[in-house]
């Protein structure tokens, strides 16, 4: 029997029963057992109610742990219309001393057990009330305002433990439902913190065999090169990688940095798209070799024909027009041919470049370029540049498709600006125009091979669609990343960046250790 007469002992005891289990349920059941007990109440209830009042839970307690059924339509009726709905609308505990005189009590039908007098404890927390005690006794005028004052401290501490009961249910179903959300995405999805893999949704398990739901990043296949992206991702916050599977399988993989959480990597499966690049690639690229000496012919045989003697004017037009479609047509098939041999990783021989030396390079090779269009150019190189490692001719290639573009699609007397800046592990170069712009759809697409951006432009200057897809190829055969950013009838910027030649043997060196 625990005395009313020592309240610290009791609040003692309450506090004792709420840190007792997590199971709400039982603790307060344990804890309407003790209500009962130290206020001599016959019998009690509890109800648990949800933010907008509605009962969630019903705990009965008749002496030392018994309880017993209360239907949903009597607990309503209480709540709505009795002591225990007058003591949740007025936030305030209160005693009714002879039941058949006052109206706030409801006597329900069927009802078996007698009670002469009541009192109604609101449980608050925070002017919120998220339950509510009642206290039954079959004497009149049993309860006094020491009963109030027990039950009130007993209600702030069961209020705390509704609510955080309430908060870790939240808590719980958001978390489930976040769980659930990853589970049913049809791509493997991870999340790594402190190279531990702390979730993979279903698919990850599936896919790419993480056995364990929580596991060392580097314990499976594959994780090794997850890793490997992480540490990149982490000196150069790429978000993006194209990561080659043990198996063989491509993949897609994006990270999102989620704060203090580490990161969520997608892994998204594009063997197929790759295969059919690379039939795609090898049919265009045995195309181009049969149609290369056909063409050489017809260009040999066209000029010894522009040159005979006799020939009328009519037909000279028509052998110019055969020399400059056999021309372009050349022009394509080199691009075609380059791009093969760039992304079949004969690229050439790469060693340390001077990226300022190629930029000026390529602007002496263009200059016929830029003084017919008397267009601007200004270079502005940061001091004390490193080297890249990469091929200078194929760094030339990158940088004069860059400049040719900016020429070709900036208007007679406009300005070109070339600047390359270094960070710490990489060099940047942006190629700047005043050009037209380039709309955000087409921005999405101009690396793709053969996309043009036509827009409405009947005057767009010839090519072929190639050149920034050769740019692409070169730059990703580097690992490095190329861009673009521009807005409509104010210019474009073509940027793309390359670790730095002791940046790569850095590197090198940490990735053998
Ligand atoms: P090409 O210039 O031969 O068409 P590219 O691959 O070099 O092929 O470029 C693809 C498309 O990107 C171009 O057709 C053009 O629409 C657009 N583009 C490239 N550079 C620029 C630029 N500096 N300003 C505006 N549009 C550009």
């Amino acid at each position: 029997m625990v005395s009313r007469s020592d309240p610290l002992k009791l609040l003692h005891m309450v506090s004792n029963e709420l840190n007792s289990s997590l199971d709400l349920d039982e603790v307060l059941g344990k804890i309407m057992s003790l209500v009962v007990e130290v206020t001599g109440a016959n019998r009690g209830s509890l109800f648990i109610l949800r933010e907008d009042g509605r009962v969630m839970r019903s705990i009965l307690a008749r002496g030392p742990n018994q309880s017993a059924e209360i239907s949903n339509y009597n607990v309503q009726k209480v709540m709505n219309e009795g002591l225990a709905g007058w003591a949740y609308r007025h936030q305030k505990g209160v005693v009714v001393a002879d039941t058949s005189m006052d109206d706030r009590w409801i006597h329900l039908k069927n009802e078996t057990e007698i009670t002469k007098s009541a009192m109604a404890m609101p449980l608050v927390f925070k002017k919120r009330v998220n339950g509510v005690i009642i206290l039954h006794q079959e004497s009149p005028g049993y309860f006094k305002n020491s009963h109030l004052s027990i039950a009130h401290e007993i209600a702030v501490q069961a209020a705390i433990a509704v609510e955080n009961a309430r908060l870790f249910t939240e808590v719980d179903n958001e978390r489930e439902a976040f769980h659930s959300f990853l589970n049913s995405m049809p791509i493997p999805v991870i999340v790594v913190s402190r190279d531990c893999v702390v979730f993979r949704n279903r698919m990850a398990a599936e896919k790419l065999q993480i056995v364990e739901e929580k596991c060392e990043l580097r314990s499976f296949p594959g994780g090794v090169i997850l890793y490997n992206v992480l540490q990149k991702e982490d000196r150069e916050s790429v978000g993006n990688a194209e990561v080659v599977w043990p198996d063989k399988r491509v993949f897609n993989v994006s990270i999102s940095k989620a704060m203090h959480h580490g990161s969520v990597i997608a892994l998204n499966d594009i063997t197929y798209l790759k295969e059919l690049d690379s039939m795609k690639s090898k049919f265009v690229e045995t195309v181009s070799h049969d149609l290369k000496n056909p063409l050489h012919f017809i260009k040999t045989f066209s000029r010894l024909l522009r040159s005979e003697n006799g020939l009328s004017r009519q037909a000279k037009t028509y052998v110019e027009d055969i020399l400059s479609s056999t021309e372009r047509m050349q022009e394509l098939i080199e691009s075609l041919l380059d791009l093969a041999a760039i992304e079949a990783g004969l690229g050439g021989k790469v060693e340390a470049c001077d990226i300022a030396e190629i930029v000026k390079d390529v602007l002496v090779r263009i200059e016929p370029q830029i003084s017919s269009k008397a267009i601007t150019v200004v270079t502005r190189f940061q001091e004390d540049l490193g080297h890249v490692i990469g091929n200078e001719i194929r760094l030339f290639q990158v940088i004069s498709n860059l400049v040719d573009n900016a020429i070709k699609y900036s208007d007679e007397g406009g300005k070109v600006i070339v600047d390359v800046n270094q960070t710490e592990s990489e060099i940047i170069v942006n190629v700047s125009d005043e050009g037209h712009g380039i709309s955000p759809t087409d921005q999405a697409q101009l690396f793709q091979k053969f996309y043009r951006a036509k827009g409405n432009d009947p005057e767009m200057p010839g090519g072929t669609g190639l050149g920034l897809s050769i740019v692409k190829a070169i730059i990703d055969s580097y690992g490095g990343r190329v861009w673009v950013e521009s807005k409509l009838e104010k210019g474009s910027t073509f940027s793309f960046a390359i670790s730095t030649a002791h940046h790569e043997k850095h590197t090198a060196a940490l990735e053998q250790q």
